[in-house]
């Protein structure tokens, strides 16, 4: 039996966007999201309030970036690291429904959050003042090279330090120059972590993986205490030094929406490790929330409706 953990401050890297998505009525409907902050969202809902979350981006001048940072005060989701630059404005993405298929539509190759690691004296005051950080490869992917290498190193340190860090790979191919730049990449954020967080799917799409062993195993190698890879309904398996054990997804008769599966997992299985240290235990409450995340339209379901600890 571990000992409980007392709070700390979770800090999640990457790019929040304005999300417009079709209403019922034909209008379009602002909201934010993208895949740290999803991830945040998730964790903060989760978290007991002896824990902070906090949102590591930058944002422009403008009145949308102004909503955004008022909408994650809202959620409870602390901004004070987030740096505002100059006119500059946030990522934009829209969602288009045709038939009932969902496509996406993106603005964000000049967004301000790829600037986010170029200050890298903020950068590292900010993750030094956090237990635990949390990024993906959509956070290395929007970054000029050199400035992923900065945010890599910072993170590096702070494994070194002792502080837990998770990564997901979330592998977008049309993100990055070519696949091979992908690829090294990716592998260095593996090495910069503690916990990596794949997705079957991708892995096995983008790196050849013909088995979720091999997922775990390549992760490993880089220096992973844990790998835990998610697999849809199949459920998500956890592999650390002692074994692996598929933990089942619940069963969910409707789904409604998967957005945000993966980032809703991610979220909750941190939140319950960090204050339990079981991981077998945080793949099964991370798997009842996911199912309920996927039968609720859109990325961000109201911590209510997961009937979580807040
Ligand atoms: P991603 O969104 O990153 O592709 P997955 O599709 O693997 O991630 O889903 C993440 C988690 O969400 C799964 O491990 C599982 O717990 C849950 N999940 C996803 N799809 C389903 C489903 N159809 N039924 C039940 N649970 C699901």
């Amino acid at each position: 039996m571990q000992e409980e953990v007392l709070g700390g401050r979770f800090l999640s890297i990457g790019e929040c966007m304005v999300e417009l998505s079709q209403a019922d009525d034909g209008h379009l409907r602002k909201g934010f999201a993208g895949d740290t902050f999803n991830t945040a969202w998730y964790a903060r809902a989760c978290l007991p309030a002896d824990w902070s979350v906090d949102y590591f981006t930058t944002l422009g001048d403008d009145a949308m970036s102004d909503e955004m940072v008022a909408f994650m005060r809202g959620a409870g989701i602390g901004t004070a690291d987030i740096r505002r630059l100059r006119g500059k404005t946030p990522g934009l993405y829209m969602i288009n429904l045709k038939n009932g298929e969902r496509s996406f539509s993106y603005w964000r190759d000049s967004s301000a959050a790829r600037l986010l690691a170029a200050d890298g004296d903020a950068l590292r005051a900010s993750i030094e003042a956090s237990d635990v950080l949390y990024f993906s490869g959509i956070t290395l992917a929007i970054l000029p090279r050199e400035d992923a290498y900065t945010l890599l190193a910072e993170l590096r340190r702070a494994k070194a330090a002792g502080k837990p860090v998770a990564f997901d790979p979330n592998l977008r191919p049309r993100l990055w120059s070519s696949l091979d730049a992908m690829h090294t990449m990716i592998t260095d954020g593996a090495r910069a972590s503690t916990v990596v967080m794949p997705s079957f799917d991708d892995e096995a799409a983008h790196f050849g993986d013909d088995s979720i062993a091999g997922t775990i195993r390549r992760y490993r190698q880089y220096g992973a205490d844990m790998v835990v890879v998610k697999n849809g309904p199949e459920g998500a398996t956890v592999g650390t030094d002692a074994n692996e054990t598929l933990v089942p997804a619940v069963k969910v008769d409707k789904v409604v929406d998967t957005t945000s599966a993966g980032d809703s997992f991610n979220g909750a299985f941190l939140a319950h490790y960090l204050q339990h240290g079981d991981p077998l235990a945080a793949a099964a409450f991370a798997a009842e929330i996911a199912a309920k995340v996927i039968q609720e339209y859109g990325a961000l379901v109201s911590p209510k409706k997961l009937n979580t600890a807040r």
